[in-house]
Formats: C-alpha cells, sequence, structure tokens
C-alpha cells in the first residue's frame, strides 16, 4: 500500500465513546447510529441479538437481571467516507475505573443528555474525565419527543455545570407532541420530523433557508415566534468554532430524539466531519508517537474474560496507534521484551467478531490473551516504549475472601489474578499471613467477582470484613529508610494482583502517621498499568 492510502486510510478513522448518565439514550443511539453504518437493518435487532447468543449464559443473566452492561463492547461501522469506531462505556457507576480506561482509547465523545433531565451526576463525572486529555465533546439534547426544560436553559446549564461552551447547531422546533423537527443554524436549513421511522432510517425532508415561503408555510403562524427565538440564539450563544471544539473548550449542541431516530443524522454528519481522526499519543519519556509512522505501536485498555462462553478465552483490545496491523505479523510485548507472531486478532464489526486482515491507526484489534498481557501494555515492531496515562486508582472497599472449600486455594489465586489483571477487581495479598484481600472502587464489584469465581473457576468464596479502608502503592529511592519502613510496618504489607508493594492502612489516620513518618517514602494514590 503507497504511503497517501494509508495516510488516508488514517484520516478516514473517527474512533470515539458515548458519555452519559443511565436512561438519557445511549443504547437507543447506538442502534440508530449503526442502523446509519448499515451496520444492522432494522433498529431492535441489537439488544435481541445479544441476549439469543448468550442466552445460555448465567453470566450475561445477572448483567441483563441488573440491567446494567458491565462488559464493554467495540463496534466498528462505516459512514459517508469514514470508518467509525464506536466503543462501548460500561454504563453502571460502580465501573468508574473501566469506562476511565475506555476513555484512554478514544479520539472524542459524543455526550449525551436527556432534555426533560439536563446535565445528570454521571455526566459530570464522566466530563471531568475528558478534561484530563481535552477530549473533544459533540453534544446530544435527547427526547425532544417529550416536553423537555427549555432548550436555552439546557445551553446554559452545560456551560455553567459542565464548564464548556456550548455552540448550539441545531435548534428545535418545538418539542413533544408540537416536535417538528430542527433549524440548521449554520446551514439555514430546516430538518424536518416524519414521525414513526423510528427503526429504521428516516425520510430526509428538508426546507432550505428559514426565510422562505416553505418554511412559513410549514410554521405557519409560529414562523414569526420562531424566526425571533433564532435570532437570539445567534446572538446569546457561541458561534461553532471548530478550533475551539478540537481542543476540547466548546461542544456543539444538536437536538433531537433517539427513539424516533430524528435529529441523529444531522449530528452524526457533524461528527464525521469535525471529530478528530486519530491523534498523537504520548509515550515514556519525550516520545510523542504520531499515528502516520509507518511502525506499528498499540496500547492494551482493557481485558475481558469470555466473551464466547464456549471458549472461555481472555480478550485483549488494544488501541492501534501508528502503523498498520496485518495478520500474521510480528509484535514486540515491549512489558517482557517478547515478539510474538500475531495470526489472529479479531475486529468488532457491529458487535460481531470476525478475524481481521489489516487495521490501522484509530482501529480497535482484539488479541487471545492467555495471560501474559495486561491492561497498559504496550506493542511495537521492536521499540522499546511505553504509552502513558493509564492510572489503576487505589480502591477504596475492601473484603477479606475465605473459601468454603480449602482445598481450592489454587484456583481461587488464579481466578482472582486473572480478575484483578482484567480490572474486575483489586487482589491483595498480605506479606505476613496467608490472608486474600479484595480492594474495589465500587461495591457491586464484589458481587460481580463472587459470580465469576463460581461460574468460571468453580470456586465459591465467602466475603468477611477487613480492617483496612486505604491502600497506597509505596516505593522509595531511599533504600535504607524504605527498608526501616518495611520493617516497621511489615502487617500493613501487601503485594498486588500484578506484584507491586502495597501499603495497607487501617485509616486515614494510620495512613497520615506512617507518611509523616517516612517522608522519603511514595506513597501513591494511582499506579501506572
Ligand atoms: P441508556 O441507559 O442511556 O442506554 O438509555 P436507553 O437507550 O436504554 O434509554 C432509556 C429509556 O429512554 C428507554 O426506555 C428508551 O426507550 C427511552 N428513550 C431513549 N431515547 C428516547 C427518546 O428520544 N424519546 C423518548 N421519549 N424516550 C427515549
Amino acid at each position: 500500500m503507497s504511503d497517501s492510502n494509508f495516510i488516508n486510510e488514517i484520516n478516514k478513522r473517527r474512533t470515539f465513546a458515548i458519555i452519559s448518565h443511565p436512561d438519557a439514550g445511549k443504547t437507543t443511539i447506538t442502534e440508530k447510529l449503526l442502523l446509519f453504518g448499515n451496520a444492522i437493518q432494522v433498529a431492535g435487532s441489537v439488544k435481541g441479538r445479544k441476549n439469543d447468543k448468550h442466552a445460555t449464559s448465567d453470566w450475561m443473566q445477572m448483567e441483563k437481571e441488573r440491567g446494567i452492561s458491565v462488559t464493554s463492547s467495540v463496534m466498528q461501522f462505516p459512514y459517508s467516507d469514514r470508518t467509525v469506531n464506536l466503543l462501548d462505556t460500561p454504563g453502571h457507576a460502580d465501573f468508574s475505573e473501566d469506562t476511565y480506561r475506555v476513555l484512554t482509547a478514544v479520539d472524542s465523545c459524543l455526550m449525551i443528555i436527556d432534555g426533560a433531565k439536563g446535565v445528570e451526576e454521571r455526566t459530570i463525572k464522566l466530563m471531568d474525565v475528558c478534561r484530563l486529555r481535552d477530549t473533544p465533546i459533540i453534544g446530544f439534547v435527547n427526547k425532544m419527543d417529550r416536553e423537555i426544560r427549555e432548550p436555552v436553559d439546557l445551553l446554559d446549564e452545560i456551560e455553567t455545570v459542565l464548564g464548556i461552551a456550548a455552540a448550539p447547531i441545531t435548534w428545535p422546533i418545538g418539542m413533544g407532541k408540537a416536535f417538528k423537527g430542527v433549524y440548521h443554524l449554520v446551514n439555514d436549513e430546516l430538518h424536518l420530523f416524519t414521525p414513526g421511522q423510528g427503526n429504521i432510517i428516516p425520510d430526509d425532508k428538508r426546507i432550505q433557508g428559514l426565510n422562505t415561503d416553505a418554511a412559513r408555510e410549514l410554521l405557519g403562524l409560529d414562523w414569526q415566534a420562531f424566526a425571533d427565538e433564532v435570532e437570539l440564539v445567534k446572538g446569546a450563544s457561541h458561534e461553532f468554532d471548530l478550533q475551539a471544539y478540537l481542543a476540547g473548550q466548546q461542544a456543539p449542541i444538536f437536538f433531537g430524539t433517539a427513539m424516533s431516530n430524528f435529529g441523529v443524522r444531522e449530528m452524526l454528519n457533524g461528527f464525521v466531519e469535525w471529530a478528530p481522526a486519530p491523534l498523537d499519543r504520548v509515550a515514556g519519556g519525550e516520545r510523542i508517537v504520531a499515528p502516520s509512522e509507518p511502525k506499528f505501536t498499540g496500547f492494551v485498555f482493557k481485558i475481558q474474560a469470555n466473551m464466547d462462553p464456549k471458549h472461555r478465552d481472555r480478550i485483549a483490545f488494544m488501541r492501534v496507534c501508528s502503523g498498520k496491523y496485518e495478520r500474521g505479523m510480528k509484535m514486540r510485548h515491549a512489558r517482557i521484551g517478547k515478539d510474538t507472531r500475531i495470526a489472529d486478532a479479531l475486529t468488532f464489526l457491529a458487535g460481531d467478531r470476525s478475524a481481521v486482515e489489516e487495521a490501522y491507526p484509530g482501529d480497535i484489534i482484539g488479541l487471545h490473551n492467555h495471560g501474559t498481557i495486561q491492561i497498559g501494555d504496550t506493542f511495537t515492531q521492536g521499540e522499546d516504549l511505553k504509552f502513558t496515562g493509564i492510572p489503576h486508582f487505589a480502591p477504596e472497599l475492601f473484603k477479606r475472601v475465605r473459601l468454603r472449600d480449602p482445598l481450592k486455594a489454587k484456583q481461587l489465586h488464579k481466578g482472582l489474578r486473572q480478575l484483578a489483571e482484567e480490572g474486575a477487581t483489586q487482589v491483595f495479598f498480605p506479606v505476613a499471613n496467608g490472608d486474600v484481600v479484595l480492594g474495589a472502587v465500587g461495591s457491586l464489584q464484589f458481587d460481580v467477582v463472587a459470580y465469576r469465581l463460581k461460574d468460571e473457576y468453580g470456586v465459591e468464596a465467602i466475603y468477611e470484613g477487613v480492617n483496612v479502608s486505604t491502600a497506597r502503592w509505596v516505593d522509595s529511592t531511599d533504600a535504607k529508610q524504605f527498608a526501616e519502613f518495611k520493617r516497621k510496618y511489615e502487617t500493613n504489607l501487601a503485594m498486588d494482583g500484578g506484584d507491586h508493594l502495597t501499603f495497607l492502612a487501617a485509616s486515614r489516620v494510620n495512613l497520615a502517621m506512617a507518611q509523616e513518618r517516612y517522608p522519603e517514602v511514595n506513597f501513591r494514590a494511582t499506579r501506572e498499568h
């Protein structure tokens, strides 16, 4: 392939995730995007197929019962002349760590806001994460088929609560039963809503120009009021500024209804036009990797077990950062310095797994993992490189694990190490005794781990309270003080699942005392993978 083709493939890529509060419409809009991408024929089939496929898996059953999505998938689809990669973020608030890592693998985000509810708590948190890397955000105000809040108030709330300038691109014409469509402020075009087309690609009816007979006819007596409103909105809001959007300072905002599949097309058109193609990535030291570099690089941001219950495999999700993946190529697993031939990487076309022949920067490929790959690992074509920025958060909740059958200790350790490696939980092995302590960021993680230990490893685990309330990864350049610290605090020390030394404290006060006593020891609340 020539260089210009390679560059062309990169520039076509748009890799993004959806951020929203539960129930805002993420699943619904995902389905409509797949419809536009011709990845499905009729909306409604995504959920159905997912359920059929995993009907035998109790694990999925649990997920369904709880109404949450703990697995995160990748969907690739073509739209216009682009190749779009949509990374699904787990829906439940408990899985913030997992979501965080998905957000390190995208170049931009789509934010969905329930028009009746406005900016909600989880969206605020996710925006905080996006701000760390100035991720560009496009906003979609959903549920215009209902009586929602005043659009002007919603813009105001986005600006004040989320701290990002809002630039309306489309503006709703009415709402609820009187919803007629949207007016494109930039193109001076009316897009007309036809109800009842939610499960298909809807008609694309337009009127060019607000100041036209056709528009006056459509709006009737409301024309003047709407024209005045548009003038007001234009005067009072930010004009779209591509550079400000790309810098993460301004969010273009669209209005519509995901359920009725309206306004989504306009948003998608804006998205593929403006959203950034794969961006440069920071690696250790001064190294910045550009997607156009000829040599392959990528990093693993997620590991997921048992995607296919029949095969019990684990898949490592890798974002391609530069160069090109070709089936059968040799890659260096940088952390362990080993070269391996990768013949069977997967892509995720609309949720279906298939063997991939080639993949470009921005694409996500799945590697079969037999236990050697960890979250954060970098793969290259020989260079010793480590992509940074994929942290691991110190857990805030702890439990001791006991076995119902003590003979299963080996399976327990294996299961917990694998689940920890996947990021489902964190595991600590105290240095001074044979305990096993689990750490989590959210309490639901404990239930999930117990369930999976039983389902996948045949181990019945019982949880007990443990006198730990906070954990810190410790290291030091002062060998003498570090040795003294380790002697003094031996009963507080543990190795985590990746064999890193950890300090487990009964309380914040204990932690503060240890920090005061040993100023040369670093107590880290996050650890880079
Ligand atoms: P998620 O939790 O963000 O994935 O939200 P879902 O896509 O599952 O939607 C949550 C609920 O809102 C479901 O009952 C949807 O049918 C409903 N919903 C989604 N989009 C719209 C919309 O445009 N209008 C209305 N009235 N309901 C919607």
